[in-house]
């Protein structure tokens, strides 16, 4: 195992080569091979090699070849017989995110025109005055 590996985490198992994983793309940095459970037909997941829970953890560089490698990959899967018309890109960061797997990873989701995917994202109206608060709150931390 790695010296970056973590004990318990399936991602670094697959890094590790000691389950299987349907790769298409591995360097010293990054891997990306296909999610286990696609919402369409393509969808693979960007995953630095070193383990990193969270984004908190990740190295900015690798997540700089991170994002490189996924935008290469949208090209290829763009460029293959997939069905694609578009494609979403998504981090889920903590499990109030919606993260089950806690080595950091993007996913790449190819999507069509009448595919059954769909995000819930319910809109609100605030006020400017709470735009401002909210982008202080922000701004003086940063
Ligand atoms: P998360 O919710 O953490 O963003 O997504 C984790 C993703 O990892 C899920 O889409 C799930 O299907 C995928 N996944 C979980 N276990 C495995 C595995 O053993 N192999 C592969 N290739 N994908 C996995
Ligand atoms: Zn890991």
């Amino acid at each position: 195992m790695a010296a970056t590996a973590a004990p318990d985490c399936i991602f670094c198992r697959i890094v590790g080569g000691t389950i299987p994983a349907s790769i298409i793309h591995r360097d010293d940095d990054i891997i990306a091979f296909m999610d286990i459970g696609p919402v369409n037909p393509g969808h693979l997941l960007v995953v630095p090699t070193a383990h990193a829970a969270s984004l908190a953890e990740l190295q900015p560089g690798d997540g700089a070849k991170m994002f490189t490698m996924a935008q290469q990959l949208a090209a290829a899967v763009r460029r293959s017989e997939l069905r694609c018309d578009g494609i979403n890109l998504f981090l889920a960061d903590g499990a109030a995110a919606g993260q089950e797997v806690f080595h950091i990873h993007l996913h790449l989701v190819p999507r069509f025109r009448g595919d059954a995917v769909r995000f819930s994202w319910p809109r609100t109206q605030p006020s400017r005055d709470d735009l401002h608060t909210h982008a202080e709150a922000i701004r003086a931390v940063l």
